[in-house]
């Protein structure tokens, strides 16, 4: 999502003379993008302004200009003024629901450094509506933020406090979005929401449409060709979703559905609202429509309280599902959750072996569904040049990276059919079939 929001805000400052450059050296204007999600972030956004700090310093030396320094996303959402306090060189924060704001921020900036413009509103003119309708050249396949904000309050989770209170967009702004990426040349959207499937609005028919729906009406978009989206979750996996999986033919065949533990226990103590059992009944039912669609998810182990028969609990459903691919992480406090100030926090030491565990078993899982993709035929997307010569990087059905070579010097945005050769734990690499 961060991503996304990043893109948006280039995007919004094109107008306004600004365009990307991957040299921080000399820019006018050094957006720092931040996450809030897990440890660190707050440490890590400081020691990253202590280096902004003296790349501006040195282009003030060589060149008298004096950049600006905004710091936008989720930790300037939870830090707001302390940011200015321990970093005064910076100029701007800004809160993930207000960037859309940034042009008038960046036009107040004083040329003392003087007054600080922070904007870490929830505005009520959803900040949709008020960005920019300019969308610049893309890759093939971008993001598209349908949801934002979370009301689950799941107890380790920071997102309902950073990112607000649930929000669906309407229908019309995120298909007018579709096309507007389809006409710079993107081919693939992945539609993004902290819970994509919570999506709900009023449809073309004035019922309440969900994300199946949605994915439906937005596979009508001739020059779009694949769909995906990302992360659902388990309470909001609705029957029309899961017929989309086997109905739509460009919905691909991937699920990334976390479900953070395999014990009840542990998922009450989290808020999810749901058992292991009826997590694993939507994936057999999902399995029922789409046998072939891959399974990912998401885990935290040592969450507080967490006992060892839990931990074996987990094991035990990630054995169950045979995940294609999935995330995991220690479980992190965060601050201002009901988490961090449970007392029965797991010791580091048997947060770091459970990680382990729950991680070997997640890799030999992912390797074991890439090498079954050998010999078959896929078609992929092709993404981007890879380091070698001629070789190129696309994407499969499965979200799995595939390297293949070819001496067309064009190939980027096309799909083309691939033999699958040989697969990793990380990728595939397969043989040109034909291009289409
Ligand atoms: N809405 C999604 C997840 C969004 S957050 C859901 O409910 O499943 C993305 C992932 O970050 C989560 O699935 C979780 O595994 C991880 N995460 C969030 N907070 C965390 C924390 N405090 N410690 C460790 N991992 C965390
Ligand atoms: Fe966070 Fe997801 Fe829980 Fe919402 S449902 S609080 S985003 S983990």
């Amino acid at each position: 999502m961060n991503f996304y929001d990043s893109e948006r805000m280039t995007d919004l400052l094109k107008p306004h003379g600004y365009q990307l450059d991957d040299n921080e050296d000399d820019a006018d204007l050094i957006v720092l993008n931040t996450c809030h999600i897990r440890e660190k972030a707050v440490e890590k956004t400081y020691s990253e302004l202590g280096r902004i700090r003296d790349k501006i310093n040195t282009r003030k030396e060589k060149t008298g200009k004096r950049s600006i320094v905004a710091v936008a996303g989720c930790v300037a959402q939870a830090q707001g003024k302390e940011i200015i306090k321990r970093s005064p060189w910076v100029d701007i924060v800004v809160g993930p629901q207000s960037y859309q704001n940034l042009p008038e921020l960046i036009a107040k900036v004083d040329p003392v450094y003087k007054n600080k413009n922070i904007n870490i509103d929830f505005p009520t003119i959803p900040k949709f509506d008020q960005l920019n309708a300019n969308i610049e050249k893309r890759g093939p396949s971008a993001f598209l933020t349908i949801q934002e904000g979370c009301d689950k309050f799941c107890t380790f989770c920071v997102v309902p406090y950073t990112r607000g209170a649930e929000y669906s967009r309407p229908l019309k702004s995120i298909i007018d979005e579709a096309k507007r990426l389809i006409d710079v040349g993107v081919k693939e959207i992945t539609l993004l929401g902290q819970n994509v499937n919570a999506w709900s609005s009023k449809g073309l028919d004035d019922q309440n449409w969900g994300l199946g729906r949605l994915i439906d009406e937005l596979a009508k978009i001739n020059d779009l060709k694949f769909i995906r989206y990302t992360t659902s979750h388990p309470l909001d996996m609705d029957i029309e979703l899961i017929k989309s999986h086997r109905d739509n033919k460009k919905l691909m065949p991937y699920l990334h559905l976390p479900v953070q533990s395999g014990s009840d226990n542990v998922l009450k103590m989290m808020n999810r609202k749901h058992s292991a059992k009826e997590y694993l009944k939507i994936i057999e039912k999902v399995r029922d429509y789409n046998p072939k669609i891959a399974i990912s998810g998401d885990f935290i182990v040592g969450f507080p309280g967490e006992s060892e028969k839990d931990h074996l609990l987990t094991i035990s459903l990630i054995k169950q599902v045979n995940y294609a691919q999935a995330y995991s992480f220690k479980y992190s406090k965060r601050p201002g959750t009901p988490g961090s100030v449970f007392l029965n926090q797991v010791n580091e030491d048997t947060k770091n072996f459970r990680l382990y565990e729950v991680q070997e078993l997640l890799r030999s899982q992912q390797l074991s569904f890439n090498k079954k993709t050998i010999n078959s035929k896929m078609k992929v997307l092709v993404l981007k040049k890879g380091k070698k010569k001629y070789q190129y990087i696309g994407r499969s059905p499965y979200n799995q990276s595939v390297y293949f070579s070819s001496n067309n010097d064009n190939l980027i945005g096309s799909f083309i059919d691939l033999s699958i050769t040989d697969a990793f734990q990380n990728s595939l690499t397969g043989n040109i079939l034909s291009d289409f």
